[in-house]
């Protein structure tokens, strides 16, 4: 059987750095062995999942070379690639489940769910819900069949004993059925969620390895047992270690960028990522940190991958971004690098029409769109002195907006706006005077051209990336005011 392998990413933000490190390895296995690979967006949660987002995570993926043979774009024989576009489908297996007794329909409510876990958590037991804890008298069941009250499909699961979950990097891994609930597997709004239709795609498209993150485990002896239930061969297992920030902690886009938007603005060479990422829990058998992505294929040995945390560290990627840079290219290899990245008609068309007004001499475009091809600026602490705001208000302003574009889905002119004249209002301050801070931090100087124009030509990364660095300058919440600035925060209404 021919391998084939796939990434299933959710289309609910920015294209995050792990997702194309699964990408990597999944797409490294399926090409070493000669197989298939596969992308399939899993836009299932429809409240989250943008079409902005989708676009950018396919984007991202091709602009680092890792390329799918089938896909949402390119089309294929198992498609759609969609999940959204496969709604009958989960349907029609939901209900084969619940017809074999697999699955049962739940009318239970949100406040009763609640008052069963902690009535679970008070007896000592794991909150886990059991399909004999949602049980409702039949009559009950009839009435609020009659009502037409929403329900859910949930799937049977064991009460309590072991269940032995086979992983291609750990051997068994054992978990315990009794914190496994009767996982949803059709919400009330007739859509699936990840489980059922993780399990069914995987299937129909023919999914030979899953290779994953991590923080799946847990979800494996769901899809073991639903693999049963339909009477399925289930794909091998392969859960990746996941990707920490230096200290540790799992990668997280408050500590680090995770955006590969923002490591593509940033001048970071597509080579030199995938590189990298190739790095995280995998070494070449003769340890070389220097490696392109057919060496990887050539070389590649997925018993290589080590458990331990890897680091994901922007320094040893700038480090080895600069390997590729000095190493691979001469300097009209380089000038067409540079003209990839930014000094091409698209990014000049975006950039200036901000500063034409500004433009004496053609020479002064160096210190009018400097902020444009930067990364960190040079800040100090004296630039966010402003004659009307105190530096508290400063540091609110700076880490309230970069709160709010972290949740951001939109980022057009008029979504950062909004977002800015909500905290504005609500700090009472005029425009005027709030936006200082901003651009300094963006632009480098209190004086700029429209700085929410180019917040949006620099990106929600680069741009977020920059009110960090500010706030380390200007110092962020300490411990004692992080909590009541969250509180301060969650207040405001956008
Ligand atoms: N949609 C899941 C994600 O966002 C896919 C997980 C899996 O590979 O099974 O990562």
């Amino acid at each position: 059987m021919s391998v084939r392998t796939r990434v299933a990413p959710s289309p609910t933000g920015d294209p995050h750095v792990g997702t194309a490190y699964i990408a990597l390895f999944n797409r490294v296995f399926a090409r070493q062995m000669g197989g298939k690979f596969i992308l399939r967006i899993e836009d299932t949660d429809q409240a989250r999942s943008t079409p902005e987002s989708e676009a950018m995570i396919l984007d991202s993926l091709r602009w680092l070379g890792l390329d799918w043979d089938e896909g949402p774009d390119v089309g294929g024989e198992f498609g759609p690639y969609r999940q959204s576009e496969r709604s009958d489908l989960y349907q029609e297996y939901a209900r084969r489940l619940v017809d074999a007794g697999h699955a049962f329909i739940c009318y239970r409510t949100p406040a009763e769910l609640e008052a069963l876990r902690n009535a679970r958590k008070e007896a000592g037991k794991h909150t886990a819900l059991k399909p004999s804890d949602l049980l409702l008298p039949e009559d009950e069941v009839a009435r609020r069949k009659a009502a037409g009250d929403p329900y859910v499909i949930r799937m049977q699961v064991p009460e309590d004993g072991r269940c032995e979950v086979e992983d291609m990097l750990r051997g068994a891994i054992e978990l315990d059925w009794g914190q496994v609930d009767a996982q949803i597997l059709m919400k009330s709004d007739g859509l699936p969620t990840y489980h059922l239709a993780n399990v069914v795609d995987d299937h129909l498209m023919g999914i030979t390895h899953v290779i994953r993150g991590e923080e799946w485990i847990n979800s494996a002896p769901k899809h073991k047992l639903l693999y049963q239930y339909f009477g399925w061969e289930m794909p091998a297992l392969c859960h990746m270690p996941l990707l920490r920030n230096p200290d540790k902690s799992k990668l997280s886009k408050r500590k680090n960028p995770t955006s590969i938007n923002y490591y593509r603005r940033m001048g970071f060479l597509p080579e030199a990522v995938v590189n990298y990422l190739g790095r995280m829990g995998w070494s070449m058998p003769d340890e070389s940190e220097k490696f392109s992505l057919e060496q990887m294929v050539e070389h590649f040995d997925l018993q290589r991958v080590s458990l331990g945390g890897p680091v994901f560290d922007v320094e040893k990627l700038r480090w080895l971004n600069g390997l590729w840079i000095r190493e691979n290219h001469d300097p009209q290899q380089l000038a067409e690098r540079f003209r990839q990245w930014a000094f091409n008609e698209e990014y000049l068309m975006a950039v200036l029409p901000l500063i034409q007004t500004r433009l004496e001499v053609l020479s002064d475009v160096a210190h009018l769109a400097d902020f444009f091809v930067a990364g960190d600026l040079p800040l100090s602490v004296e630039q966010f002195d402003f004659p009307r705001l105190e530096p508290l208000q400063v540091r609110k302003i700076l880490q309230f907006s970069l709160w709010r574009f972290e949740e951001m889905r939109h980022w057009q002119r008029d979504t950062v706006a909004d977002a800015l004249g909500v905290i504005a209002g609500h700090l009472e301050l005029k425009l005027k005077d709030f936006m200082m801070p901003l651009f300094v931090a963006v632009a480098g100087r209190p004086a700029a051209p429209s700085i929410m124009d180019a917040m949006v030509i620099l990106g929600s990364d680069m741009t977020r990336a920059r009110l960090r660095q500010a706030l380390s300058v200007v110092g962020g919440p300490s411990k004692k005011e992080t909590k009541a600035w969250d509180k301060e925060y969650r207040s405001l209404a956008f």
